[in-house]
């Protein structure tokens, strides 16, 4: 094991299980994707530790509980269509890509997504497609998705991406004000939406048509 390795398997013993996180899948995922090669160059020794880091452009890649919390509650299987919105750094996509059959990430700062898109492709996650566009309006073309992540704080819930939610698909979203912000989890069925809390978190703001 490298200490990459060893500080990432400590991340999930001490920071992920016990706060909860138990689903195998995504402790397994945690433990696989090398958070080191998303962060910036310089912060290789931070990437393992409890706190989002800077990646430049105001923007931040997840703590890794966050990532990990919000990954849990999309109740992944493995056949699953993933979207998620805000790739950054990559890093949560990766970590979908490691669960779901095919991860669709859209980004707005072009050249955080260009980045991803070449440590995603040096990784060899060849399930992950992106595209540089306004993230609120979803992915019409791909739609409907199993589940859908959006990794920025909204100021409410976008409905172009309800519509893309299949029925019993699985949205994710923090949704407050633009420092602090409560995650929802919404389930759709053929009854309609069912919203959950997740509890309160902070994230950069999603910006555009429906975010701020
Ligand atoms: N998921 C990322 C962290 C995202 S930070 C990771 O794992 O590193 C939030 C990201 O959302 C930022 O990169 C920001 O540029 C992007 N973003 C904000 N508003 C957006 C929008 N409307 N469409 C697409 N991306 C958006």
């Amino acid at each position: 094991m490298t200490d990459h390795d060893l500080a990432r398997h400590e991340m999930v013993e001490e920071q992920l299980i016990p706060r909860g996180i138990s689903a195998p899948r995504v402790l397994q995922a945690m433990k696989t994707v090398p958070r080191h090669r998303f962060v910036e160059k310089g912060d290789e020794n931070l990437a393992y530790t409890d706190q989002p880091l800077p990646i430049g452009y105001h923007q931040t890649i997840s703590q890794p509980y966050i990532v990990a919390l919000m990954t849990e509650a999309l109740d992944l299987k493995p056949a699953d269509t993933v979207l998620e919105i805000g790739t950054g750094s990559g890093y949560q996509a990766a970590v979908l890509a490691e669960i779901a059959h095919q991860v669709y990430t859209i980004e707005k700062v072009e050249p955080l997504l260009h980045r991803a898109q070449t440590i995603l492709a040096e990784l060899g996650y060849d399930n992950v497609a992106s595209k540089f566009y306004n993230g609120t309006l979803g992915w019409p073309e791909k739609a409907p998705f199993d589940a859908i992540l959006v990794t920025a704080g909204s100021p409410e819930i976008p409905p172009p991406l309800l519509n893309q939610l299949k029925d019993g698909g699985r949205m994710v979203v923090p949704v407050g004000e633009q420092t602090f912000q409560e995650l929802i989890k919404v389930t759709r069925s053929r009854d309609g939406i069912r919203k959950e809390k997740l509890g309160g978190c902070r994230f950069v703001p999603l910006l555009g048509a429906h975010g701020w």
